[in-house]
């Protein structure tokens, strides 16, 4: 028996009505900002991974699916899509056409992790990048819509975690005082860490082994080496997350393991469902380096990605109870009847209902027990008799009550049952 590769999962019905339904939701609510939807390759060129997320993070150091093309190009499965956006914004020039692009995309990312619940090595991601705006208010804008779409979905005990990075100006002092602090504990790091240490200190911070995390807790905190520019950036973005009344907590130590984050950073954790330590539902942030990083004009942008495996877990409400419900499912008797009752199928589903027909015919009750088991509303059942006199039998399928009604009223009789 072939079975699928390790941490990369199937999704099955009624499961995948709950993913239809956080999909939908999302999409909905971005477009009401402006977003539209981008798609991009799942593959790329490994280089675009290098140069965005950086050599030196555990994404490209360690987890990236990579391997040659037939004609040696090294490509990689994509783990993020902020590179893939940007490369895509850059080589169809929209700079140059747009001053302002919003995209929102949503598919499939894979990292080589180690697995456990609420970490897999293919997870789906949905995010959005705002491209062309420095004002800190977008960078509030998208952690307000983040919230909206936590409360619409009823994913509760939700925190906003903030923090600001700096920028290039802020970075060599910040890099030199980690620096400092670490060297000491140079010898009890791990021995990433003590890699790390000579060649992306920040990285120190989001290292998951205990004693690092704990040398780690102690750092000095980005938001104390800001600058003019970057604390008045800083500011506004507090002033405007209030302003959209988003409850949220500045988080100084809070980094995320992409190199090309600048700026402003945020994350939203719930302590719902069943996340555990995997609690963190989005991560984004500001990028303003990376355009140019990529060989564009400097160009301002931010963005989130959130884990929809993780949303799902947090999701109140079984699979079952986002399953549409089959609204009417027919029964025939008789080669004629069913003949029939394929017309009058495709006459419901023509006006908009979910109408199900049993292809394998069998005897009646077979039938209604297959219309059971669909869960459906309604069945209508077709004999000769009904044939004869253009009628079907109605039968609400909670109650049991069944009526006689003739096929010309069907459309109305069936509003009437299922409003
Ligand atoms: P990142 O792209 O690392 O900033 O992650 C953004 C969000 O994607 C996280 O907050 C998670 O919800 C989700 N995510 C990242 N990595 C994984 C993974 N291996 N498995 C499941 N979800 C993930």
């Amino acid at each position: 028996m072939l079975t699928a590769v390790k941490g990369m999962n199937d999704l099955l019905p009624p499961e995948s009505a709950k993913w239809a339904h956080v999909e939908r939701r999302a999409r909905d609510l971005f477009e009401r900002h402006g977003y539209r939807e981008i798609r991009t390759p799942m593959v790329e060129r490994t280089a675009l991974f290098v140069r965005s997320v950086g050599e030196v993070t555990d994404i490209v150091e360690k987890q990236m699916y990579t391997f040659d093309d037939r004609d040696e190009t090294s490509i990689t499965l994509r783990p993020e899509a902020t590179a893939s956006v940007v490369r895509a914004y850059l080589e169809h020039s929209v700079h140059k056409k747009e001053p302002v692009t919003r995209w929102y995309y949503m598919g499939p990312m894979f990292r080589r992790e180690r697995m456990q619940r609420g970490r897999y090595r293919q997870f789906n991601q949905i995010g959005v990048e705002a491209l062309g705006v420095a004002e800190p208010t977008i960078d509030a804008e998208q952690v307000a819509m983040l919230h909206g779409l936590f409360t619409d979905l009823g994913v509760e005990r939700v925190d906003a975690l903030v923090n600001n990075l700096g920028g290039p100006a802020d970075r060599p002092a910040y890099r030199a005082a980690l620096v400092a602090y670490f060297e000491p504990y140079r010898a009890e790091l791990c021995e990433d860490c003590q890699r790390r240490l000579d060649k992306n200190p920040l990285r120190i911070l989001d290292c998951k082994v205990p004693r690092d995390k704990e040398i780690a807790a102690g750092a000095p905190a980005t938001i104390d080496y800001l600058g003019e520019a970057s604390r008045m950036h800083f500011d506004g973005f507090q002033a405007a997350l209030a302003a959209f009344g988003v409850p949220f907590r500045v988080e100084p130590r809070l980094v995320r393991g992409f190199d090309y984050y600048t700026g402003t950073l945020y994350e939203l954790q719930s302590s719902a469902g069943d996340l555990g330590a995997q609690n963190t539902l989005c991560g984004g942030g500001r990028y303003d380096g990376l355009v140019e990083e990529l060989g564009g004009p400097p160009t301002p942008a931010v963005g989130f990605a959130m884990g929809v495996e993780r949303i799902i877990l947090t999701l109140p409400g079984d699979a079952d109870s986002f399953d549409p419900r089959t609204d009417v499912f027919l029964a025939a008797l008789g080669d004629a009847a069913r003949l029939h009752c394929l017309k009058l199928a495709q006459a419901l589903r023509r006006a908009g209902w979910r109408a199900d027909f049993d292809h394998r015919g069998g005897s009646m009750k077979a039938q209604l027990k297959r219309a059971d088991r669909v869960r459906a509303r309604a069945a209508v059942i077709v004999g000769d008799d009904e044939l004869a006199a253009r009628t079907v039998v109605l039968k609400d399928m909670s109650a049991g009550a069944q009526s006689v009604v003739p096929e010309a009223e069907l459309a109305a009789a069936l509003h009437k049952l299922l409003a």
